[in-house]
């Protein structure tokens, strides 16, 4: 477990070398949103965080997200990433501001037939096996068309664009050409409107290619050991 100074100089660092990217690309920054991964971190951890202007957190745990966001101010912002199981979608609430694994049609269903009954909207991103990596989660890209054309009659899930994961056996040239095969995804479908479907998130890279995503147009960046250390 890292002490709050090192949590404190990891993400002012890893906060340049975002902008640094971003400028690099020919973006305005303030495109690109850094999302502190804190998966199996105490909510100690996360503290330190905020303490130095963090507020937008990602957890993979719906049991861990509810234990901490207990600890936090309320102006936190929680982004869920990560296999989500359909028997837990009843454990989460509207605090989730964004779900970034909506990768079967059984959790859509879920997600709809929950939100309808709450009252709640989900923002969601659908994961996309861009790697078509066997071990990983996603829909494949020619799947991904149909899905939004479905995602019209389930009116409490809200689409924002799509998630990635970068193949773990990838060299850098390559993850870096899967996070534009995904942009290039996104740009393909961006024109067509669909209801409740709206493409401007990308979520790709994390600790060791994050600035590579942000090159290829990433909006939200998933960065967890490079802010908190190694995960026990
Ligand atoms: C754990 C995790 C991350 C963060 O990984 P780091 O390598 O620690 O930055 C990002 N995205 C997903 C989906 C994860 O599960």
């Amino acid at each position: 477990m890292l002490t709050q100074g090192s949590i404190e100089r990891n993400l002012v660092e890893v906060r340049q070398r975002v902008e640094q990217a971003a400028v690099r690309s020919n973006r305005d920054p303030r495109t690109v949103r850094l999302l502190a991964v804190s998966k199996t971190q105490p909510h100690t951890c996360l503290e330190a965080a905020y303490q130095v202007g963090q507020r937008a957190f990602a957890e993979n745990r719906v049991q861990e997200w509810l234990e901490k966001v207990a600890y936090l101010p309320n102006d936190c912002e929680w982004h869920l990433i990560g296999r989500l199981q359909t028997n837990k979608v009843k454990y989460l609430d509207s605090r989730i501001s964004l779900i970034h694994s909506l990768d079967r049609f059984s959790l859509l269903e879920t997600l709809n037939e929950q939100g309808e009954r709450r009252g709640i909207i989900w923002n969601t991103l659908v994961q996309v096996n861009i790697a078509r990596d066997s071990a990983k989660a996603g829909l494949m890209p020619e799947e991904v068309s149909d899905f939004l054309n479905s995602v019209v009659d389930y009116p409490n899930v809200h689409v924002q664009g799509f998630m990635t994961i970068g193949a773990l056996e990838a060299s850098p040239m390559e993850t870096q050409g899967f996070f534009r095969q995904l942009r290039a995804l996104r740009d393909s479908l961006y024109s067509q409107k669909w209801p409740g479907v709206d493409l401007y998130q990308l979520s790709m890279g994390m600790s060791r290619d994050f600035e590579q995503a942000i090159e290829e147009g990433a909006t939200l960046v998933r960065v967890g050991h490079q802010i908190f250390g190694d995960r026990g």
